[in-house]
């Protein structure tokens, strides 16, 4: 397969480099120009759980030419439209795309670049971090889930969990993964938005038992909403799962933490509390949690002056 990586920064790194391993081609698609260069001059740096460098080929997604057999999509939320235009040109009939973004509502933007039947919708808890242009670094074992959009495509989505198998990626396909992209949505906003907010680490917020009611009011809102959306989810099973993270991840500031208050970077949260807000906003259903939250955090992002 020739594979392109749309966005290769921390994740797009990740997965580009573990792909390289197996007898696929592998294309780091981004427009960052001094990792770019990086790349080109001295390969692409992993350190962490492994030490390596490898040449990877890497370009604007302008420059691109092949037509691709899949293309990972590993953009932040808000950068996902104008990436998915300017991949226009290596698109053919059967290209596949699989988006494994954070968030919520990203395949009704697919749906509007892409044609449904090539649509895999992924979510994953692999994660990865940059240390530099040129340099990830990457720890832990991670996984995946996905789905074609098209049941009448499901095979297309069996050849790329194989792929991404032979890459030690550990994909498993999901016959449901909707639920599965809501839960991971609802870690991310009950812990990312609240310790970028709070300025603590996730072991920190749930030490407190105040923090700890606000994560249980934002589970509800995102259930109440996802459920009235039609989405199968079950408000025990994922409190059970946040706690368990917040355990499994107490030491850790979370992404959002990393992008607001360490580097100073838009944020993905219309895509998380924002997007349950918006949602309970059709449906009738008030979210105050996600709305304040969600105006907090802009509110953060325009006094930092983000843009
Ligand atoms: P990142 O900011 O490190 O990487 C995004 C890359 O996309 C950047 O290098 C940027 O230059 C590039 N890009 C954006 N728009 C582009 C365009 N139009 N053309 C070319 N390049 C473009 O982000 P990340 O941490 O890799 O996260 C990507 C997604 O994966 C997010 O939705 C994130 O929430 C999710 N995610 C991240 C982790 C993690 O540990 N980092 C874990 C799971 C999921």
């Amino acid at each position: 397969m020739l594979v392109y990586i749309a966005g290769s920064g921390a994740m797009g790194c990740r997965f580009g480099y573990q792909i390289s391993k197996t007898d696929n081609e592998v294309i780091l698609l981004d427009n960052w120009d001094a990792h770019i260069q990086a790349i080109k001059a001295e390969g692409l740096i992993i350190t962490g759980d492994v030490e390596d460098k490898v040449k990877l080929p890497i370009m604007k997604p302008s420059q691109a030419t092949k037509e691709a057999d899949l293309i990972i999509l590993f953009t932040k939320a808000m950068q996902l439209p104008q990436m998915l235009k300017d991949i226009q040109g290596i698109i053919g009939q059967e290209t596949k795309v699989l988006c494994l973004l954070n968030g919520l509502g990203h395949e009704e933007v697919i749906r509007q670049y892409i044609a449904e039947h090539n649509i895999l919708m992924g979510v994953t808890v692999w994660t990865a971090g940059l240390k530099g242009p040129g340099h990830a670094h990457l720890q832990g074992v991670g996984a995946l889930n996905l789905q074609s959009i098209d049941p009448e495509n499901k095979e297309a989505g069996h050849q790329v969990v194989d792929m991404l198998n032979q890459a030690k990626l550990f994909a498993s396909y999901d016959e449901n993964v909707l639920p599965n992209i809501w839960r991971k949505a609802c870690v991310n906003g009950t812990m990312n938005s609240t310790c970028a907010l709070l300025d603590c680490t996730i072991g920190e917020l749930f030490a407190s038992q105040d923090g700890v009611k606000m994560v249980e009011e934002i589970i509800h809102e995102f259930v109440t909403v996802g459920k009235a959306e039609g989405v199968e989810l079950k408000e025990e099973e994922i409190t059970k799962y946040v706690m368990d993270t917040s355990v499994k991840a107490a030491h850790h500031y979370p992404s959002m933490h990393q992008d607001l208050v360490q580097n100073h970077r838009l944020t993905e949260i219309d895509y998380l509390n924002g997007a349950v807000n918006s949602k309970g906003q059709k449906l009738g259903i008030d979210t105050p949690y996600c709305r304040l939250i969600t105006q907090l955090i802009h509110a953060k992002e325009n006094i930092l002056n983000i843009k």
